[in-house]
């Protein structure tokens, strides 16, 4: 069996080593490939960049978990997504797509939908809007329900929420009820199609924006590009 592979996917982290080398994921439509530039390589390819489209030669050792990046070539880069009013919106959905489809099963639709994330975050004068509705899809695509329950009694009836912690009506205490409507924009965010989406944004954008923040934090985890949104 060869030891080198082909692959073609777009950087979602990198990571300089004190030693110089550079960790690199690339998320592909197989999955997450993870690779290490070495630093005193002959081969070292030039640096690559999050959000860059490359086809990378990977070199790989029976039983080692890191691949050897030994080939590294530029497919396709978007570079209005270095734009202080874009890039914190790729930034977010570069790093949930990283963490949310590392094993091949759902790979390869999670990789067209954070691909079509990412071309309608570089091109789009909403890239707010884009960014929530992509994260969302992002989530589904993974499997997870875009449904609240209440954290006390797990009925689906949630009006309230207590920080991040959605609440229904007997469990409320003095938790802040939700925005008017807000129950159906996040239904309507499960239900409806990214094209309808982005043709008629749901309201309250706020609340969907804390209902994310919930659903990442139960199903994913803290995500630094999160908690770095300018706020709005
Ligand atoms: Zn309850």
């Amino acid at each position: 069996m060869s030891r080198y592979s082909n692959s073609s996917g777009i950087v979602t982290w990198r990571q300089r080593q004190v030693n110089g080398d550079l960790i690199v994921h690339l998320l592909t439509p197989e999955g997450q490939l993870r690779a290490v530039a070495r630093r005193r390589s002959r081969a070292t390819p030039p640096p690559i960049d999050l959000f860059q489209h490359v086809a990378v030669q990977i070199y790989r050792r029976p039983g080692e978990e890191l691949g050897l990046l030994v080939q590294a070539q530029l497919e396709g880069a978007l570079p209005t997504l270095a734009e202080p009013g874009r890039y914190p919106y790729a930034h977010l959905l570069t790093e949930l797509a990283d963490r949310l489809f590392v094993q091949g099963e759902r790979a390869e639709a999670g990789y067209t939908l954070y691909a079509a994330a990412l071309r309608g975050i570089a091109a789009r004068p909403d890239a707010r809007w884009v960014a929530l509705v992509m994260a969302f899809k992002l989530l589904q695509g993974a499997g997870f329900l875009l449904q609240l329950r209440c954290s006390c009694c797990g009925s689906k009836e949630v009006v309230a929420l207590a920080g991040l912690e959605p609440r229904c009506a007997a469990c409320r205490g003095g938790a802040g009820l939700l925005a008017e409507g807000s129950r159906e924009a996040l239904q309507a965010m499960a239900a409806k199609t990214v094209r309808q989406l982005m043709e008629a944004p749901s309201q309250p954008q706020a609340a969907l924006w804390r209902f994310l923040e919930l659903l990442v934090l139960r199903e994913v985890g803290p995500l630094r590009s999160l908690q770095l949104l300018p706020a709005q």
